[in-house]
């Protein structure tokens, strides 16, 4: 692997406090200095990638995605989820265990992370917090956390039964990972195909109330409290995907008091409401749905705040013939990999006043941070060479006929964008490039 060296660019790495013109040399894979522009010119047989005018970041990460192996292949495989994330500038991502079948065994999750299932970007993963995702018994976290697991999660369910939810909680604070929970009580959410509101109203579907996301909220930090004052642990409780204001509170007043509470926002959800339905379009059909315009700007408002800890992009691809199908029998979920970072720019940087070392760093730092991924999310010396080199004046819209997922299901097909990605590179190796 020869040397690369990313000249005139913009280094942006919030980790590293730096927003200024450097050049970055990138050897055996690892970040290997950071220099004031021409220090490194004298460096023999490396590489030119030319950044002027381009930002060159720390690689995304991306806690939240669906990879759909093994067992769902044709709507997405290991080497066709993580080249999308390549092609919108991550370079970590971590699949869910939704797989088919759950990804809740030791000799499951090395299957997923075996080099041979062919990722071009660094794969992590959360095994399933219960045994089949079915919410009873919790899985082995001590062997699975040795195996490589970085958190635990049920997503696509919620942890339901407050005893197991407490015993997973203790068992992962043990550990010193988070428990990452889909926020839905789904007692309340049968036969419910979107947001509760004025749209469902119309189109006479069933709909979702904002209190079916913020129970489960409240009920988790309750559980965190308990178990902070009587067993003496820390747990870190991680709320996939907030998608309502009333949760988006809970989770502020809970950081407020000090519990070890973090949180994701998707991109969808602080750019779309519910209107975008429009006429049963499957293509709006996720979940947590799509909420009305308070619950978006809620959203926003968390962001801004620093309640939200990282975007994330609950990549959730399907085949054609399962979104076109009635409203209520289609499965949830749009793509996300490769828009993300494209309506992070345009809504809270453009649109809302945010820095882009602020969405970077949303992007980077701290979905990295969140899960302790070491040597990712940071251009620092000795770190892990993944990098994505993007201008952030460039304005395109987005054409879902070019995506590298093998899915197409996306609301934002044509949609515009800020911030096209030239490069990225996954430990120094170049694996997507415009
Ligand atoms: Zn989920």
């Amino acid at each position: 692997m020869s040397d690369i060296l990313i000249l005139n660019g913009r280094v942006v790495d919030p980790a590293s406090g730096i927003d200024a013109e450097r050049d970055v040399l990138l050897r055996h894979g690892r970040v290997a200095a950071v220099e004031m522009p021409g220090e490194l010119r004298a460096v023999r047989g490396k590489e030119i990638i030319d950044a002027k005018g381009m930002i060159v970041a720390p690689g995304l990460v991306d806690v939240h995605v669906h990879l759909r192996e093994p067992g769902q292949t044709y709507k997405e495989s290991i080497k066709t989820g993580t080249e999308a994330a390549a092609a919108g500038g991550f370079t970590s991502v971590v699949a869910m265990p939704n797989t088919v079948p759950v990804n809740d065994s030791v000799s499951g999750l090395e299957w997923m992370l075996d080099a041979a299932r062919g990722a071009c970007v660094k794969l992590f993963a959360m095994p399933a917090a219960t045994f089949g995702s079915l919410g009873e018994e919790i899985t082995d976290y001590h062997e699975l956390a040795r195996a490589g697991a970085v958190g635990f999660t049920d997503d696509g369910k919620p942890i339901l039964h407050d005893r197991v939810m407490r015993t997973a909680l203790v068992a992962a604070a043990g550990i010193g990972v988070p428990i990452s929970q889909h926020a839905e009580d789904t007692r309340l959410t049968g036969g419910c195909s979107m947001n509760a509101g004025p749209v469902a109203f119309r189109l006479g579907l069933r709909g979702m109330t904002v209190e079916a996301e913020s129970k489960i909220v409240e009920r988790d930090i309750r559980l965190l409290r308990d178990i902070e004052r009587h067993d003496g642990l820390r747990p870190h409780l991680h709320v996939q995907h907030v998608s309502t204001a009333k949760a988006m509170e809970a989770i502020r007043q809970a950081k407020r008091e000090g519990l070890h509470v973090t949180c994701e926002v998707a991109p969808h959800h602080f750019t779309l409401t519910d209107e975008a339905i429009g006429d049963y379009d499957t293509n709006a059909k996720m979940n947590p749905p799509l909420r009305n315009d308070a619950d978006r700007q809620a959203m926003i408002a968390g962001l801004l705040d620093g309640t939200v800890d990282c975007i994330a992009t609950d990549h959730a691809p399907h085949a054609l013939f399962e979104k076109e199908q009635e409203f209520e029998r289609a499965p949830n979920g749009i793509t996300g990999l490769e828009t993300a970072l494209g309506l992070a720019l345009r809504v809270l940087h453009q649109g809302n006043g945010m820095s882009i070392s602020r969405v970077i760093e949303l992007m980077s730092a701290q979905p990295a941070g969140i899960l302790s991924l070491a040597g990712r999310g940071t251009l620092s010396v000795d770190s892990f060479a993944d990098v994505v080199v993007f201008d952030p004046a460039a304005e395109w819209s987005f054409d879902v006929a070019k995506t590298r997922s093998k899915s197409r299901n996306t609301p934002f097909d044509g949609a515009p964008m800020l911030g096209r990605v030239s490069y990225t590179l996954s430990e120094g190796r170049v694996v997507f490039k415009s």
